[in-house]
């Protein structure tokens, strides 16, 4: 059999338990049918040590010059990490570093596995969260005051001038909050999600609290609207798509009593919530996979869990583990059927479906990792990683 050749994708290895799993799809699911072609990235913490982190934003670049890349979980060092690796310094999260560079938008969606319902039985089709990454409480500034007082809101523009609103005049102590955002962040937020609906062929949903909120949270929705009627109606409407704009209170209920399908934008702090909420709800952090997306057209791959720690260990142990490698497999596909769409590689595009196909029907013949066999409603075998993943490569059809 010949394989299939594709142009470069940025590969960006991680750590722990996924940097084996990793090298496993790639040995055993990917490269007997595929010539891999990868510029690839050492992410690994002691690379990133070495290297003083640089080929973290080396790796950005490669995804923005290549448009498509997929990552490994990489950790992200606090002090109990900075003595295991015995690191120069505390390194920023790779994910936030990249994700600074390209400007993206991370969608998080669920894989629905056969045989695993979802908490809410009428999801059928997966509900892909967008949370808008910059601002509001997570870059607030706070205050505790004590005492009679009052509180105000400045703006000094740059030739002086002072607007000046009263926040709330204090009898007692109280607390206080200044949040901001940047249009230029809302707009870049808006496009990726447009763009990506477009790409998926799904509707959009935003919500906030205008009523509420009626300047800030305003501009949120105003900018989403000004943005679909100017630059994406028009490709909605050949598309059959819609554009939805309603109250996130609302669109909890109507999420909820929804089968899913659409893809859900959502201010910082709601998504931070929700997106725990959903995944939750559709079955595990183990089946969800997560796709960075620049206004430009650049997409990352990767799954949404982490290194998972505590196998690697056991792995260091001589263990074979049954991590769950599907999110990481999806990821892979995801990138491998993106690189085929922007070059018209059909052959490429067509293998991530067979491979995505051959993991469900492997699920649906009762072949599972640990953690799904927990979720299985009819009866299963928990296999190790190995073992799962030569399954699935049995059963691609190409
Ligand atoms: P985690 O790696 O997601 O694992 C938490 C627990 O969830 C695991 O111990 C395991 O539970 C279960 N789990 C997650 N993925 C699984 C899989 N594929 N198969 C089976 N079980 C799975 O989160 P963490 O332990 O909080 O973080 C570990 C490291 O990952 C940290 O250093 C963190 O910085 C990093 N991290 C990276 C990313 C990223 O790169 N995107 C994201 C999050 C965290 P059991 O042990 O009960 O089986
Ligand atoms: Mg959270």
């Amino acid at each position: 059999m010949t394989r299939i050749k594709m142009n470069p994708i940025a590969e960006l290895d991680g750590d722990e338990m996924t940097r084996i799993l990793w090298q496993q799809i790639k040995d055993i699911v990917l490269k007997p049918f595929v010539e891999l072609n990868t510029e690839y990235y050492d992410l690994g913490l002691k690379n990133r040590d070495e290297t003083d982190d640089e080929i973290t934003l080396e790796a950005a670049k490669a995804i923005k010059r290549l448009k498509v890349g997929v990552k490994c979980a990489t950790i992200t060092p606090n002090t109990a990490r900075m003595t295991e690796y015995s690191l120069k310094r505390m390194y920023k999260s790779p994910n936030g570093t990249i994700r600074a560079y390209l400007d993206g938008t991370v969608f998080r969606t669920p894989i629905l596995a056969p045989g695993i319902t979802p908490v809410i039985p009428t999801w059928t089709q997966p509900i892909t969260v967008a949370r808008h990454a910059y601002g509001d409480v997570y870059r607030a500034v706070e205050l505790e005051t004590q005492g009679r007082g009052k509180a105000e809101i400045v703006f000094t523009d740059e030739n002086g001038n002072e607007t000046r609103k009263t926040i709330f005049d204090f009898e007692e102590a109280g607390v206080v909050q200044g949040m901001h955002n940047r249009i230029p962040s809302i707009e870049s937020f808006a496009r990726a999600c447009f763009e990506y609906a477009l790409t998926q062929k799904q509707s959009l949903w935003f919500s906030a609290k205008d009523t509420i909120s009626k300047v800030y949270d305003e501009a949120f929705k105003r900018t989403f609207e000004t943005i679909f009627n100017n630059e994406y109606k028009q490709k909605f409407e050949q598309e059959n798509l819609t554009y939805f704009y309603t109250l996130i209170d609302d669109a909890v209920a109507r999420a909820v009593r929804s089968q899913g399908g659409f893809i859900w934008a959502m201010k910082n702090y709601d998504g931070d919530v929700l997106s725990d909420m959903i995944s939750a709800a559709f079955g595990s952090l183990a089946l969800m996979s997560s796709v960075l997306v620049s206004p430009d057209g650049c997409f990352e791959y990767e799954a949404a869990h982490g290194t998972v720690t505590r196998h690697y260990y056991r792995h260091l142990r001589g263990e074979k583990t049954s991590t769950n490698p599907m999110a990481t497999l999806f990821a892979w596909t995801g990138a491998l059927r993106k690189r085929g769409e922007l070059d018209e590689n059909h052959a490429l595009s067509a293998f991530s479906d067979a491979v995505e196909s051959a993991a469900m029907d492997t699920i649906r013949d009762g072949i599972v990792t640990g953690d799904m066999a927990l979720l299985m409603k009819e009866k299963c075998e928990s296999v190790v990683s190995e073992t799962f993943l030569c399954e699935i490569a049995k059963r691609i059809k190409i």
